[in-house]
């Protein structure tokens, strides 16, 4: 079990704008699933969520038009988003688009936007397929969302958290040229070097417990819930930095009204 004396240590194992891997040393997994899930509904992000169509000779309908456009990720910096939900403030978007010679698949490329700090996340998502002679042209608004009111706001396509795995073996008798263990485990964790057992990758184990199974008087695979493995995939729209961080903020913010309201309690 954590106490109040343990030390909360943060290993990074891998580290990129879009993703991060972490090994949160003496936080509980029930605490960072705390993270995971203010990460996934409560971190704000910009989206499409209104859409003004003048003209749609498509053969896909009005609303299925506007649902996908809502799924395209616009991308800016946290603090924009912030300064938006501030005002209110919205970002017109436009797209106009004419198959005049021949018929033509309309892209997230092909859409305006008016604000020159927001930008789409690729110009390569396809919308719909016009045929000759179709065109489309509609306006539409993006406003600041959130994960927990329509998932077109969240912010990630992963976000995992579990227990740290545990792998105990008797040493002794692991010391000879048996490697069933090894071989059963699908994920490159174990290895044997110069006749021993060794344990190379701890972090990749899914406790799958194949180890185990090949040989069950050896080997042991356990959890410790006391510490935590979280693992965040960014759409893009935001960093995994900039998600961290806003995840924090909007916990705090939860934190400080429920502080506050048990005061009116007392
Ligand atoms: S755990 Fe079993 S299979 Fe693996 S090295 Fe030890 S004795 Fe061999
Ligand atoms: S539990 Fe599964 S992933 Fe982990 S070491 Fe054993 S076989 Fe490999």
């Amino acid at each position: 079990m954590s106490s109040a004396g343990d030390d909360i240590k943060v290993e990074v194992l891998e580290h990129s704008d879009n993703v991060v891997k972490m090994v949160l040393h003496n936080v509980p997994v029930k605490i960072a699933n705390s993270i995971r899930r203010s990460v996934i509904s409560l971190v704000p992000t910009l989206a499409i969520e209104k859409v003004i169509i003048f003209r749609n000779d498509s053969i896909m309908n009005d609303d299925m038009l506007a649902h996908r456009l809502g799924l395209i990720p616009l991308k800016t910096s946290l603090d924009k988003i912030r300064e938006l939900e501030r005002t209110n403030g919205k970002v017109s978007l436009v797209l106009s688009v004419s198959a005049e010679e021949d018929m033509r698949t309309v892209r997230s490329g092909d859409i305006v936007c008016k604000d020159k700090d927001v930008e789409i996340i690729s110009d390569e998502i396809d919308i719909v397929r016009l045929g000759k002679g179709e065109s489309i042209q509609l306006e539409m608004e993006a406003v600041v969302g959130r994960g927990k009111d329509h998932a077109k706001w969240s912010p990630v396509t992963v976000a995992v958290v579990r227990g740290v795995p545990i792998i105990r073996f008797k040493r002794r008798k692991c010391d000879d040229y048996c490697d069933k263990c090894v071989d059963a485990c699908p994920r490159g964790v174990l290895a044997k070097e110069d006749g021993r057992l060794k344990v190379v990758d701890k972090y990749n184990c899914t406790v799958c417990r194949l180890c185990e199974k090949a040989c069950p008087d050896n080997i042991k695979i356990g959890i410790d819930e006391n510490s935590s493995l979280l693992y965040i995939e960014s759409v893009g729209q935001l960093t995994v930095d900039e998600i961290l961080r806003a995840s924090f903020e909007e916990l705090n913010k939860k934190l400080s009204e429920l502080y506050d309201a048990l005061k009116v309690v007392e």
